[in-house]
């Protein structure tokens, strides 16, 4: 499966999210049918036919566009579709801008995936990073796309402005009820020309450390997948725009977040066994694992055999792959 992906920076958006910089973090400049159109025609030659492929449009507010907007920037997908190129459409928009006629469109277009960037469902989280909707309003999106049929995709941020662990376990648990069929987890970054470069350079906003922003990210995949919700992406693309110099200007970036995040869980998981036990000189600690896996059991610089390793003193740890 590969993926088609369309951006349409900040398209039709009514509201500048205080860490939104689309046109960076895309790395898209182009906007409107020619910019769509270059996009595809750059990816096409990537692409092996095969119904598995989606097609996807990011970086906007889709459904805010005019709908005359929407079915041109949909109809040279629509053509792949029926090429049998890709095999699926899928969209991402705004909670507030999800409503009946807008669904009846995107049915007809054959979209069959609508992502919403959700970030919180905290109200309070929301207002601070100048979302302009409301958790009930996701809530009644996702009601309302589930009665038409689509599935569901919610994005989620961790290091929002004014989020805490109180807020975040409230966002899990109520994400966890609206039961997505996919969600994604992005730790916030600071980009530069932002409203929340500008609270960063005043002293108003705080980035998240790298270790907080994983166990935080950490926390909300576990609830997520325990509930049976499969997370696509942890942490942004690094892709070579947004990683060019000066454009991240502070937070927890890091290139395989997704990867840091599975080795924080390895070594949670492993840790919450090697405490229940207790260890003499002579003991020795066999820990097996695939060798898959090497990377997310030792952690980034070995951190989490270190960690078992005083655990399990006075006792030997021993590693061993298969
Ligand atoms: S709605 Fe999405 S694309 Fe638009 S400003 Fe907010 S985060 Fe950026």
């Amino acid at each position: 499966m590969a993926i088609l992906p369309i951006f349409v920076p900040q398209a039709a958006c009514p509201h500048q999210c205080v860490f939104c910089n689309q046109r960076t973090i895309s790395g898209e400049k182009r906007t409107g049918l020619a910019g769509v159109l270059r996009q595809i025609h750059t990816w096409l030659p990537r692409l092996h036919r095969t119904a598995a492929n989606e097609a996807a449009f990011y970086g906007g507010s889709f459904t805010g566009l005019p709908l005359g907007e929407q079915a041109r920037y949909l109809a040279p997908v629509e053509a792949l579709l029926k090429a049998r190129v890709i095999g699926k459409i899928r969209l991402s928009t705004r909670p507030d801008y999800i409503d009946e006629t807008r669904l009846l469109f995107l049915r007809q277009h054959q979209v069959t995936l609508v992502e919403l960037g959700a970030q919180s469902l905290d109200d309070r989280v929301l207002q601070l990073a100048g979302r302009g909707h409301t958790a009930a309003q996701v809530t009644r999106a996702v009601q309302l796309l589930r009665q038409y049929h689509f599935q569901v995709g919610l994005q989620f941020m961790v290091g929002l402005p004014g989020q805490d662990w109180n807020s975040l376990r409230a966002t899990a648990a109520r994400a966890v009820q609206l039961h997505p069929d996919i969600a994604r987890i992005y730790p916030l970054l600071v980009i530069k020309d932002t409203p929340l470069a500008k609270m960063y350079a005043q002293g108003r906003y705080q980035p998240l450390s790298l270790e907080v922003a994983v166990a935080q990210a950490a926390f909300l995949y576990e609830q997520l997948t325990g509930a049976g919700i499969k997370v696509i992406r942890v942490g942004l693309q690094p892709d070579a725009e947004l990683c060019q110099p000066g454009n991240i200007l502070a937070g927890p970036f890091h290139p395989s977040m997704g990867e840091l995040v599975q080795g924080y869980l390895r070594q949670q998981q492993v840790a919450a066994i090697l405490r229940r036990q207790k260890y003499v000189p002579a003991d020795q600690v066999l820990l097996r694992f695939p060798k898959r896996l090497e990377s997310q059991m030792r952690g980034q610089h070995n951190v989490n055999v270190k960690l078992w390793r005083e655990l399990v003193a006075p006792a030997t740890l021993i590693l061993e792959r298969f």
